[in-house]
């Protein structure tokens, strides 16, 4: 754990009484997890608190309840009531400030600002911060979190949530960011009422018939570089209007592509609305995919990283390939 241990980030939390929730743009299953996660446990707690999440949420997780308790109180009211309150903003999940998205500047006026995060990536920002490297998910740093202040305030909602990021964030338990205590804490999640079926039901098996279409498409474009090494693909404005996607839906691309035999990285290059180019990238065999993430002023782990490159995309991709001479050699085909 860099920073603070997690008794300090309770203690600030006990004597709370207003806190605003924050957590990255394109948020995945561990980033609202632990959104709703803290939400209600922090309910449970007697806080008033209030989530913000950037952007559009992934219907995929509404399952959580996403829709009653994130986003649930207007930019204009946040500004009003923060300029009044003395309130605490924690950031989850969210590798450094411009993560937060639009609610960056709401975050910089809490009176205490803390950061709870598992992305080695994590400079600290925020006045207060916990990083843990070694944990497979922000939920479970939380989990530890809610364990220390009072473990009977989790209940099977705050239970499942957890599971949530937990499952998300290890490819459920499948990579190499599992360790025995992350199947020690599901083992407990599941005690306290998580359901392992109904949330993978929830997570894989309830996605919008385009997303499916968006994948299939995506698969088509891909091609092998590197002798194989590397498989690079697109999701488009095109791609996204032919299929009937949405820009939240693009969350599984990324796991489709690595099934493939040999490769050591995965690239996609994913067109915003706004026209930048996001970048995701996934690491096989121990490639260290963070480095190349950092190079443009992105973060993440090891093994799966991203970045925001603002240009078109045949710049953008150039612009990665070029990183990756540096690591496999200048031969591309
Ligand atoms: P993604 O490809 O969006 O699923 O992201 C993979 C991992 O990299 C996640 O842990 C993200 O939090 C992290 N990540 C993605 N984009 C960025 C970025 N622009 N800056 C820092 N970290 C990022
Ligand atoms: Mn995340
Ligand atoms: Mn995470």
């Amino acid at each position: 754990m860099r920073g603070v241990g997690l008794d300090v980030i309770a203690s600030r939390i006990r004597d709370a009484s207003d806190v605003f929730l924050f957590t990255h743009e394109f948020a995945d299953g561990d980033a609202l997890g632990s959104m709703v996660a803290l939400t209600l446990y922090l309910q449970a707690m007697g806080k008033r608190v209030h989530a913000f999440v950037p952007g559009k949420i992934q219907s995929v997780y509404q399952f959580l309840a996403t829709d009653e308790l994130l986003n649930t109180m207007s930019a204009a009211q946040a500004t009003v009531h923060i300029s009044v309150a003395k309130v605490t903003c924690i950031s989850v999940d969210a590798a450094d400030i411009d993560r937060l998205g639009e609610w960056k500047p709401l975050f910089l006026s809490g009176v205490e600002r803390l950061v709870i995060d598992h992305h080695d990536t994590n400079a600290g920002f925020g006045e207060v911060f916990a990083v843990d490297g070694s944990a497979s998910s922000c939920c479970e740093i939380l989990f530890d979190l809610f364990n220390i202040i009072n473990p009977r305030l989790i209940d099977t909602r705050i239970a499942s949530a957890l599971y949530t990021g937990l499952v998300a964030d290890t490819g459920s338990f499948q990579y190499a960011n599992t360790k025995a205590l992350s199947l020690m804490h599901g083992a407990q999640l599941i005690e306290l009422g998580a359901s392992p079926d109904e949330i993978s039901r929830s997570i894989y098996e309830s996605k919008p018939y385009g997303s499916l279409r968006l994948m299939a498409a995506s698969v088509v474009a891909s091609r092998l570089m590197y002798g194989g090494q590397v498989v690079v693909s697109y999701v488009t404005r095109n791609m996204l209007a032919d299929s009937g996607a949405l820009d939240e839906d693009t969350e599984g691309i990324t796991d489709e592509l690595r099934r493939i035999a040999d490769t050591k990285a995965v690239v996609l290059f994913k067109e915003a609305s706004d026209g930048s180019i996001k970048v995701s990238l996934r690491g096989k065999y121990g490639f260290d995919v963070k480095r190349i993430a950092t190079a443009f002023g992105g973060g993440g782990h090891l093994l799966a990283a991203g970045c925001t490159i603002t240009s078109e995309l045949s710049k953008a991709e150039e612009r990665i390939l070029a990183e990756l001479d540096r690591y496999l050699g200048p031969s591309r085909i």
